[in-house]
């Protein structure tokens, strides 16, 4: 395994997958992009043969503190570099800067095991040509997502997999991402206009990162993953609804052409699908998430406030045109999400930047890493001119 992202919400979750079955895994590299505490205890408690550090301000503190004969890697481009060579992959690097990650995993004919959604709705027409390397495959991590593929696996099984997001016709009529809803479910817009960076941290059912935690606030999570979701498995954006589920029993479900329905369940504990990623074709033999029938609580589902949470929308419509669209989407909403956590615009001002931004995307398809990082590049800055226009007239 490599562990790239180690010291974040699912690296971290990762390792305490690995640790619970330490004979089926070994970690040959780990990487972050500044916790070099972590790293460093990380390294001791694993014995890695590398260890990389994005940011190099504290490189030579950490060597200090490396056992000896571990490799150290330095720069910009060393987390990409561990991504290369293992036989798992996880990329649990934060937004945009996966994308190196998920690339260098691919083209390396490596199975990735892919937490990291914005690499894909970014770089969908780029990373797609790497996924076509032999060897490569995408084992998606993110719950919704490992959720379909479970249940995709079950109707197909994994040699036609191996296809996507080119399978065999497939008979199914829908799949339905399964979304908590947020902290904010059932609020008003007016209700929303005052609500604080500590409100929109508190998620009711998962414990993740703040860039995550407040995409899952606005909605734009699960726009995102509409898009992760077409990408991944090659399915329309008119087969893929969204169904509000507070409880995250179900993380999603696909409806076969005669109306059956196949669903996953477990309790929300993100260690399940990271397993299944790093075990897969096999099972792990740990459980994680496993549910105690007699002891669950009603679940219940609902359709999503699509007034009061345009983000999901903005994310079909970005989906919809393709091209460089989901990686303005993805660059806007990055600005957007960072200047409500600096208290500079108000939650309800992100959806506005993100479509101010979207207004001007007129981009051609990503071809290259540099089309993409062009795309992205743009799209954050017609962000930022909506930011500044925003701040300005709050003050
Ligand atoms: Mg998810």
């Amino acid at each position: 395994m490599s562990v790239v992202g180690s010291t974040g919400s699912i690296g971290t979750q990762t390792i305490d997958v690995i640790n619970s079955d330490p004979a089926s895994f070994h970690v040959v590299a780990i990487g972050a992009a500044t916790s070099v505490d972590l790293l460093a205890a990380q390294a001791l408690e694993l014995r890695p043969d590398r260890v990389a550090l994005a940011d190099p301000r504290r490189a030579t503190e950490l060597e200090e503190r490396l056992p000896a004969g571990t490799e150290l890697l330095v720069g910009p481009e060393a987390l990409a570099e561990i991504a290369k060579s293992a036989d798992v992959v996880v990329n649990g690097v934060v937004g945009f800067a996966g994308l190196p990650v998920t690339l260098a995993a691919l083209l390396a004919g490596r199975r990735l095991a892919l937490a990291n959604k914005e690499s894909l709705i970014a770089g969908g027409p780029v990373v797609q040509v790497a996924r076509a390397t032999a060897g490569a495959e995408i084992v998606p991590v993110d719950s919704e997502h490992c959720a379909i593929h479970q249940c995709l696996r079950a109707l197909l099984g994994e040699k036609d997999m191996a296809r996507m997001p080119h399978p065999p016709s497939m008979p199914l009529r829908r799949i339905v991402l399964t979304a908590s809803g947020g902290p904010f479910r059932g609020r008003s817009q007016r209700s929303l206009a005052e609500v604080t960076v500590q409100d929109a941290l508190a998620h009711p059912t998962w414990t993740m990162g703040p860039k995550i935690t407040i995409d899952s606030s606005t909605l734009m999570n699960k726009g995102l993953e509409v898009i992760e979701a077409h990408e991944l498995f090659g399915i329309g954006y008119d087969s893929i609804e969204v169904v509000v589920h507070p409880q995250s029993i179900v993380h999603s479900m696909i409806e076969t052409t005669d109306g059956a329905t196949l669903a996953q369940l477990s309790l929300p504990d993100m260690r399940l699908p990271i397993g299944y990623a790093l075990a897969y074709p096999d099972r792990l033999q740990v459980a994680f998430g496993a549910i105690d029938w007699t002891q669950l609580p009603p679940i219940e589902f609902e359709p999503p406030d699509r007034a009061t949470f345009p983000c999901l929308d903005l994310a079909y419509r970005a989906g919809r045109e393709g091209g460089a669209a989901p990686a303005w989407l993805n660059g806007a909403n990055e600005v957007a999400v960072a200047a409500f956590l600096d208290g500079r615009i108000r939650w309800i001002d992100i959806p506005a930047v993100i479509s101010a931004a979207l207004d001007e995307c007129s981009a051609p398809v990503p071809s290259t890493v540099d089309d993409v990082l062009e795309s992205d590049r743009a799209g954050r800055e017609f962000a930022r001119v909506a930011v500044d226009r925003l701040a300005r007239a709050s003050l």
